[in-house]
């Protein structure tokens, strides 16, 4: 049955529209966006679908396929944040909530959806159903936002009323993207740009390795990242590390005497110039060539920030050993995805590789699917 067929058996009438939002997976630079760097998302062609219509009674009723238990019932008017509201329901009823703080003149709605982005995995789930139920809300009531408005409401809603404080690269990746691209986003001033990354035409292959680890970045591990390259900011006196170029590094690194402040500081700036390779690279038609930079990316991340896992460890160096051009752990770490670029003709040893090499570690079998650039939210009916 279809996500409207469905909408229609549960609420006994025909929803306005069918909307979809994606999934992301981010390609290369990792805990740059609050050091005001860059980031390189592109959309996975798994998506949140939601079927959507508006009551303008202000009553919002909020239901998932994927989740069991009784459609979510509250009142638009009396959304709070960080009240519980009802678990995953925070997520859309946040986007309700954000909007109308933001003053859009948004009442009540009807929601059914389902989604194929996994949840938990570092893939941005929460970001699919958030930017789904913002672009249904948007047309819906026809308040005539833009996407990059719609992503940063979207993030609101996850910041202040939901209550995890991720950065804006989630939502703008699930709404801006485009197919065959990965979007290179300055996430100082939200500037993008689509840069061609169409793997099919080069005959490669981009492989997501879920580990099936799930990360908590709300342990402690996440915030005290945050914290270190804050001070390494200070010590530098410059307000984001997105300000230290890369030629500046090792002069940098000699004013830090704090050793884990240094590999922080080591990690993002070297990480915002890996993003500034794989543009060029990408935009000199060489995608092999990004190979390497995003394998060095990895050894940044698990031995300067230390935010890798061992599965994540055995991701990359198992997809390495059977012929990937290149890997590494994508996302906040401690578990999650990896990604690898692999040859089109390789993809199936090294889904193998990977899936082997768990086996024998004893950890849980990962999982392996391809990552085709796809496009960002869309109306879909
Ligand atoms: P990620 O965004 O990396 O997948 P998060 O922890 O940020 O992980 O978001 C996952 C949460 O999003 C889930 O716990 C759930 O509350 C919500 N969510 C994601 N997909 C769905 C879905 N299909 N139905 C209901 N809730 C969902
Ligand atoms: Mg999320």
């Amino acid at each position: 049955m279809s996500v409207a067929d469905e909408f229609t058996a549960l609420y006994g009438y025909a929803p306005q529209g069918v909307w979809a939002a994606p999934g992301r997976v981010n390609l290369i630079g990792e805990y740059t966006d609050f050091n005001e760097g860059f980031v390189m998302p592109l959309a996975l062609p798994h998506t949140a679908v939601a079927a959507v219509a508006r009551r303008d009674d202000g009553l919002l009723r909020l239901h998932s396929a994927d989740v069991e238990g009784p459609v979510v019932e509250l009142a638009a008017d009396a959304l709070r944040p960080l009240s519980d509201s009802g678990g995953w329901a925070a997520y859309p009823a946040g986007v309700v909530w954000a909007l109308r703080a933001a003053g859009h003149p948004v009442g009540g709605a009807d929601l059914h959806l389902s989604s194929t982005v996994p949840t938990g995995a570092g893939l941005s789930s929460s970001a699919a159903l958030e930017v789904v139920t913002a672009l249904a809300l948007n047309e819906l009531y026809e308040l005539g936002l833009t996407k990059r408005e719609l992503a940063l409401l979207a993030q609101r809603a996850e910041n202040a009323f939901v209550g995890v404080p991720c950065g804006v690269m989630d939502q703008m990746a699930s709404a801006a993207c485009e197919a065959g691209r990965v979007l290179h986003l300055d996430c100082r001033d939200l500037g993008v740009r689509q840069v061609p990354f169409d793997l099919a035409a080069h005959g490669l292959r981009l492989l997501v390795v879920d580990t099936r680890v799930r990360h908590e970045l709300g342990d402690g591990a996440y915030a005290e990242r945050r914290a270190g390259c804050e001070a390494g900011a200070r010590a530098l006196g410059v307000t984001h590390l997105r300000d230290v170029l890369y030629a500046e590094l090792p002069d940098a690194l000699r004013q830090l005497d704090d050793e884990r402040v240094r590999r922080y500081v080591r990690h993002v700036v070297s990480d915002d110039h890996r993003v500034a390779r794989v543009v060029a690279l990408l935009d000199a038609g060489d995608v092999r060539g990004i190979g390497p930079v995003l394998t060095e990316g990895h050894a940044s991340l698990r031995d300067d920030l230390r935010i890798s896992c061992p599965e994540l460890n055995l991701a990359v160096a198992a997809a390495e050993r059977a012929g990937a051009l290149g890997a590494r752990m994508t996302g906040g770490g401690f578990g999650g995805s990896a990604v690898a670029l692999v040859e089109a003709a390789d993809a199936d040893t090294v889904t193998k590789a990977v899936t082997e090499a768990f086996a024998a570690a004893g950890f849980t079998p990962p999982r392996v699917f391809e990552a085709e650039p796809s496009r960002g939210a869309r109306r879909v009916a």
